[in-house]
């Protein structure tokens, strides 16, 4: 038997103004998104903010459904429209935010495991790595890419 470790480099911020400018104008779109998410069945409002390569900020959040596995995850809404309405520009970052009953969650929040596989695709699909900011009252995280978020993951080379 042969062990492999997988490291994987988690940044740590302890408020939005330590954060580079780029990430804090995301960040703040991410939040703003987030108290117009429609969750009424969990009160778990997301937001999440796409930077594109052409310049494109675009934002999204969680849709719910009655029919529960109707709705979407913000990741996934946010992410779809930009690769619906600009195929060709690559995702550089994604901003992430979680409000429960209008407050900022202490801890980041993280993406589900569809929302890390949509988001794998993405870096894959433009060859390039993606920088995640996870936004949390008491520590906003950043990764630098997919990876960290999704190691071994299945890809197009798995087919
Ligand atoms: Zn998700």
């Amino acid at each position: 038997m042969k062990t492999t470790e997988i490291r994987i480099l988690v940044y740590e911020f302890e408020s939005i103004d330590e954060l580079p400018v780029n990430d804090q104008k995301l960040l703040i779109e991410a939040r703003r998104i987030t108290s117009l998410a429609y969750a009424p069945y969990s009160g778990f409002h997301v937001g999440a903010a796409v930077q594109l390569g052409n310049g494109q900020l675009l934002t999204g959040n969680n849709q719910e459904n009655s029919a529960y596995p109707s709705g979407l995850c913000a990741e996934r809404v946010a992410l779809f429209y930009a690769n619906a309405n600009y195929p060709d520009s690559e995702v550089e970052s994604i901003a992430i935010s979680a409000a429960k009953n209008g407050v900022l969650v202490n801890e980041p929040v993280k993406p589900c495991g569809s929302c890390r596989q949509a988001l794998a695709e993405a870096e894959v699909r433009f060859g390039k790595p993606i920088r995640i900011i996870l936004d949390g009252q008491d520590t906003i995280m950043v990764l630098d890419s997919v990876e960290s978020l999704l190691p071994l993951s299945f890809s197009k080379d798995s087919l």
